[in-house]
Formats: structure tokens, sequence, C-alpha cells
């Protein structure tokens, strides 16, 4: 990875105008270690950088999204003193409310975005389930565009997808390099919304960012093969692919033990744990440092130091 200097650098001469970057949390649990890391990563590179940091709550999938997890959510970032620029809930200590970053609360405009499209013959109505489609190599599951054709009727259930073209998108991620990614090879046309209504991750993340202003997307390299997609879907919105993209920085992700992905079954890392257990906001935000690698042992951090190290 770049050193402070090169990356900062990098991404000051790489932006036009000031840093937008966010953390979005979706509120189907509590945020854990692996979620402190990120934000360590968000918050550290975009005040380095004199940038504005967003919180967007992605509760796209009602169906999951609960108000006790939301709650939380906001309750341990202020513990942490990891406070954003601009936020989804009232109150002067979490900056400025903006109600639209919260992802419920813009159905409308992700519904108005989508017949857009519509109106342009860029989709089309899709009935598979997700047990009828087959898996690309990396597991996900893929969509050979066999509804293209097959005019499911308006008043069957059936999602929504987006053409997407079949050739490379071509980025240069400012921790791995550069990358090639055909989003048509990885997972066929994109689900926009699905049989049950909801929005799909991969298209309100587009719609909100677009809207938002966020130019600097930092997040963990789980969401690295999704970049491809966004970045098809950005062309298909705005109908341009001079449109400026974002910058991407995609972190390693924190592992567990055994070497897999630190997930929030691990309830006993979740930060609403640690506070009941009477840690202290230092000692979580050296441990999560610890698992990222930044420290060699674990030791209490305060904030300025914790992003610091982040940043470099
Ligand atoms: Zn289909």
């Amino acid at each position: 990875m770049s050193n402070f200097n090169e990356l900062i650098k990098n991404i000051r001469s790489l932006l036009i105008g000031p840093a937008v970057s966010r953390f979005a949390p979706s509120p189907t649990g509590y945020l854990h270690a692996g979620h402190v890391v990120s934000c360590l990563y968000v918050f550290g590179i975009t005040r380095a950088v004199g940038g504005q940091v967003l919180v967007r709550i992605e509760d796209h999938d009602q169906s999951r999204s609960r108000d006790a997890f939301d709650d939380a959510i906001r309750d341990d970032l202020i513990w942490l003193g990891l406070i954003p620029d601009r936020s989804p809930w009232p109150g002067h200590e979490l900056g400025q409310f903006e109600p639209q970053l919260r992802q419920s609360l813009r159905a409308g405009i992700h519904a108005q975005r989508l017949q857009d499209l519509t109106a342009q013959g860029l989709t089309y109505r899709c009935d598979c389930s997700r047990k009828g489609l087959s898996h690309n190599p990396d597991g996900e599951l893929f969509h050979d565009g066999a509804c293209k054709n097959r005019h499911v009727p308006q008043d069957a259930p059936h999602g929504i997808r987006v053409l997407m073209p079949d050739r490379d998108f071509v980025f240069d991620d400012l921790a791995l390099g550069t990358q090639h990614q055909n989003p048509q090879r990885q997972t066929g046309d994109l689900l926009a919304r699905d049989r049950t209504g909801s929005w799909t991750y991969q298209f309100s993340c587009t719609v909100d960012d677009l809207d938002q202003g966020v130019n600097l997307i930092i997040r963990g390299e789980d969401l690295l093969p999704s970049t491809a997609r966004q970045l098809a879907l950005r062309e298909v919105i705005t109908g341009s692919d001079l449109a400026p993209t974002p910058l991407f920085f995609h972190h390693p992700l924190v592992k567990d033990e055994s070497g897999k992905k630190l997930g929030k079954r691990f309830l006993s890392t979740s930060i609403r744990q640690m506070r009941l257990d009477g840690q202290t906001p230092e000692k979580v935000l050296g441990f999560a440092a610890f698992l990222a690698g930044k420290l060699d042992r674990q030791v209490p951090l305060d904030l300025p130091t914790a992003l610091d190290l982040f940043a470099r």
C-alpha cells in the first residue's frame, strides 16, 4: 500500500473538488470491530485529504432492517468519536442532518431512476428465482439474459434487470492497483429491484453515491467485484461514459483466528457488547488497529492517533 504522502497526494491530485466519502452500514446488526476498521479507513483517509464524510444508512432491504440497530449504529459512532459531516440522524453532534441519507426514504427516487431507464429500453422484467440461477466461478449468482426476450408478464411476480455492457471496465484502485472487470461476464444483467419489490444493494448504492456527490469510495475488499457493475450503472444512468467516476480504495478485510471474514455472528466483538463489558473507546480503537495489522499488539489508542495510522 502507498505510504501516507503518496496516497494522500494521489487522492488530492486525482479529485476535482473536495473529497466526499461515505460510511454506509446496513441496520441489520450491531457494529462490530470490522466496521470500526472500515470507519477508521474512511474517516482517516478522508480527513487527511481535507474531505467530508457522510454516513448513509443502507436500509434498502426493509425486511431485514431494524430501528434498534439504526439507533445503535448512531450511538456507537458517537461513543467512538467518529462524527460525520453529514448524517441521517438529527442532532447537532452528528453533523448536518440529511434525512435523504437513509435509503428507505429514497424509494421514490430509486423508482423514478429505474422508470427512466425502462423508458429508454434499458431494462427488462425477470421472474427467475435465486435457486433457478447459475453461479459464476466466484460463487455469485449469474443471469444468462434469457428473460430479455421472454416478455415476462407485468402482473406476474418479477424483478427488473438493467442491461450491462459486455466490455472490460478498467480502474485504478488506490490500494490494489489497476483492475479489469467485465460486469456482463461477472453476473450478467444487473438486478435493480427484486421480486419482493426491494431495491438491490448495487442499484440503490449507485444512485445514492451519484446523488450525494460521493467521489471517494473507501470500503472492504469484499466489494471489489461490485465496482465495475457500479461504474457501468453510473454510465447507464448518466447516459455518458465521460462523467467523472469516483476514486476507489478497497481495504483488506479483518480476519478471525481461523482466517475467515469477521462476521456479525462474532457477537463477542460487537461494539455494543464491548461497551457492556466496560471497554473504553480507546481500547476498541486499539483493538481495531491491531486487527487491521496497524499495530503489532493491542494498546489503547486515542482517536487522532488511530485516524493517522489508517491514513498511511
Ligand atoms: Zn430471469
